[in-house]
């Protein structure tokens, strides 16, 4: 079998796990795929898309900047990237580059894993960007009784929880306590963290002491949101899982080839170990 090409693209790539984890699925399946990261900006996107028709590309990991900007180039978008206003992987079939996310697959597969059913419950979302759109749209599918985004900059938080029925509130008020007191579920959907010091949470938070605090970012492991929320009592739970889980949706999109959840979790723990 001829080796499938795949690439992650943005600007930057050269921290991207995306090689890694491919190289892992098709060391796992047999499945003969090379994975490249391509370092490409907003400028250079629709000559790279015209060329990558003429070329034999499986499929493309799209990251930022370039999420957004991609949506105009393509031939088809899938619902969830039409809902979440961005694209994160694509497919090239026939000539065509068909867009998806798998963000909101991605986020909610961990979740399900451990049984853990958002429906009815409340949540509260930190952060206003891509990816806190992802999870509104994840927790809408499965029916969160009560969203709440608490953000940093108000326009922001407030047109996301217009977006998905949700309430809003600004990290600094008091609302953003009520919130974090009650809910369930409380996702850190912001990059503070990234740097292994910031933590969105507001002085004097409270959590449920059954709460679940899932974190996005997955570099570092242990980030000041989780150290945050296990000493509030709450369960945690990192993004790595759903770093793999998105990787495996695309998996599934560009080879039509659902990967065994063993897979999944055999790559996750093999990146748990030896790259974080
Ligand atoms: P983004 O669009 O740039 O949004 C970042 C958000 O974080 C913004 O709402 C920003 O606030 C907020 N923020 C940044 N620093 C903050 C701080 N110190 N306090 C409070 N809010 C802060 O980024 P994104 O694409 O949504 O990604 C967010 C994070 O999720 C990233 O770290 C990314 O690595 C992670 N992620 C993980 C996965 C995964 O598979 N595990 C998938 C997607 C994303 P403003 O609204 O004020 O700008």
């Amino acid at each position: 079998m001829r080796a499938a090409w795949a690439a992650v693209v943005g600007r930057p790539v050269s921290h991207s796990l995306s090689p890694l984890i491919y190289r892992a699925f098709s060391r796992e399946t047999g499945r003969p795929v090379r994975h490249y990261a391509l370092t490409l900006g907003p400028e250079g996107l629709e000559k790279a898309l015209v060329s990558a028709r003429r070329r034999p590309w499986t499929g493309w990991n799209v990251t930022l900047p370039l999420k957004v900007d991609i949506l105009r180039h393509l031939d088809s978008v899938d619902e969830a990237a039409r809902e979440i206003g961005a694209v994160n992987a694509v497919r090239f079939h026939e000539g065509r580059c068909l867009g998806y996310n798998t963000d909101l697959e991605g986020f909610l597969a961990p979740l399900d894993r451990m049984g853990f059913a958002p429906g009815v419950r409340r949540a509260a979302v930190l952060g206003a960007g891509g990816a806190a759109r992802a999870v509104c749209a994840a927790l809408r599918r499965r029916g969160v009784g009560a969203l709440w985004v608490l953000g940093r900059t108000p326009e922001k938080a407030g047109a996301l929880a217009g977006d998905f029925k949700g309430r809003w509130a600004s990290l600094a008020d008091r609302e953003a306590l009520e919130a974090l007191a009650y809910a369930d579920l409380v996702v850190n959907a912001t990059s503070a963290g990234l740097d292994g010091k910031s933590c969105p949470l507001p002085e004097g938070f409270r959590l449920k002491p059954n709460a679940l605090a899932y974190e996005l970012v997955y570099r570092p492991r242990d980030t000041p949101f989780l150290k945050a929320a296990r000493g509030a009592g709450a369960r945690t739970l990192g993004g790595l899982g759903m770093l793999v889980a998105q990787a495996a949706a695309s998996w599934r999109i560009w080879f039509g080839e659902a990967l065994a959840e063993a897979v999944v979790e055999k790559v996750e723990a093999g990146l748990d170990k030896e790259n974080l």
